[in-house]
């Protein structure tokens, strides 16, 4: 007989888990995508100790009936991809359909969830099923990541200073705040509030929340279109300035990305109004068909690539540039192209 045998579930979730839940920012951010998904317009995140002991993230979107409940802890279970073609034109933040197995295999969780017509409950350890039964009718979901990497405590011996792995999660918090304005996003730890916008819809009123009405009134607004993208957002004035690209935020369909050579570009577009070494406040929003991006680089999602790349990158260049020159109404000798 051979010795090759397939794993059970829980512990391919668990092996899986090493690469989407590196620290709790990971698992606010997948718990707070899904609320998103689910069309919520309020999402409430509560940390104790960081996340490290408890990650209760509450939404009011649409819930999920029983079996969907239960379901969501499958590995491969996703309501967003059906086949290879939805795979190429992603419109949600989450397909992979592994977050809450992932998540699952190495704390221990409790799921309230309601489509509005059944409650259920569940309660998962280690990734195994401990308890499912009817629950509370409240639409919306509420679920609950209890003493994260209890099961791994290599993983957990790597965890940064508190103070650190919290500021991961405000950082994370204040972009999905700038993507969706129009929902409202409150975060808190040990009971105390720090941030809380109000879904209002407007960024400017976002950006006075995160960075202070003083910085938000000095941001200008673009609005630029080409053949394939189109590039909207807030670009501040050069006179305020930073000293790392931590203030650039990046948002593709809605998904807050890393692209190291757009944030260069954004850098570019200040050539001359900046001194090098500084950088802009900025939020920019590039909204094109899914058919162009590819997020399936790595677990994690916040990697993507772009077709049409050049072409895009004009865009953002020229057009962050002339708000900030109309803005600053000064005249500017332009490098012949
Ligand atoms: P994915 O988001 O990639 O589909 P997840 O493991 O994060 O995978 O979630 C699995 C499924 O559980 C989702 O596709 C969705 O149908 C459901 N789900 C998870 N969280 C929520 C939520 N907050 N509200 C409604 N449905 C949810
Ligand atoms: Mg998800």
């Amino acid at each position: 007989m051979g010795k090759i045998h397939l794993m059970d579930e829980p512990l391919s979730n668990k092996i899986a888990a090493g690469e989407v839940v590196e620290r709790p920012t990971s698992v606010v951010k997948e718990l707070v995508e899904n609320a998103v998904d689910a069309g919520s317009t309020m999402v409430e995140v509560l940390l104790k100790e960081a996340g490290l002991t408890t990650i209760q993230v509450v939404d009011n979107g649409n819930g999920m009936d029983a079996d969907d409940a239960l379901l969501s802890f499958s590995r491969h279970a996703t309501s967003k991809i059906a086949n290879e073609h939805d795979l190429f034109r992603i419109r949600t933040l989450g397909f992979r359909g592994e977050a809450l197995a992932s998540i699952a295999s190495v704390s221990k969780v409790t799921l309230q969830t309601s489509d509005g017509e059944t409650g259920t409950f569940v309660q998962m350890e280690g990734g195994r099923l401990v308890e499912h039964r009817a629950g509370s009718l409240r639409k919306g979901t509420d679920i609950t990541i209890d003493q994260l990497f209890f099961n791994t405590p290599a993983r957990l011996k790597y965890m940064k200073t508190l103070q650190t792995e919290l500021g991961h999660s405000i950082d994370l918090m204040n972009r999905f705040a700038l993507s969706y304005p129009q929902i409202s996003f409150k975060l808190s730890h040990e009971g105390k509030t720090i941030l809380h916008t109000s879904g209002s819809g407007e960024i400017q009123r976002v950006l006075a929340d995160i960075y202070g009405v003083s910085i938000a009134k000095k941001m200008v607004p673009f609005d630029g279109q080409s053949h394939d993208y189109r590039v909207t957002g807030f670009a501040s004035l050069p006179e305020i300035t930073r000293a790392n690209k931590n203030y650039i935020s990046l948002f593709v369909n809605g998904r807050w990305v890393k692209h190291y050579a757009i944030a260069n570009t954004v850098h570019k577009a200040y050539h001359t109004f900046l001194p090098l070494e500084r950088q802009p406040i900025v939020v920019l929003n590039i909204e094109g068909d899914p058919y162009l991006t590819d997020v399936n680089v790595h677990p994690a999602k916040q990697q993507i690539r772009l077709s049409k790349e050049k072409e895009l990158m004009e865009l953002i260049h020229d057009t962050i540039r002339r708000a900030i020159r109309s803005a600053v109404r000064a005249p500017v000798i332009e490098k012949p192209k």
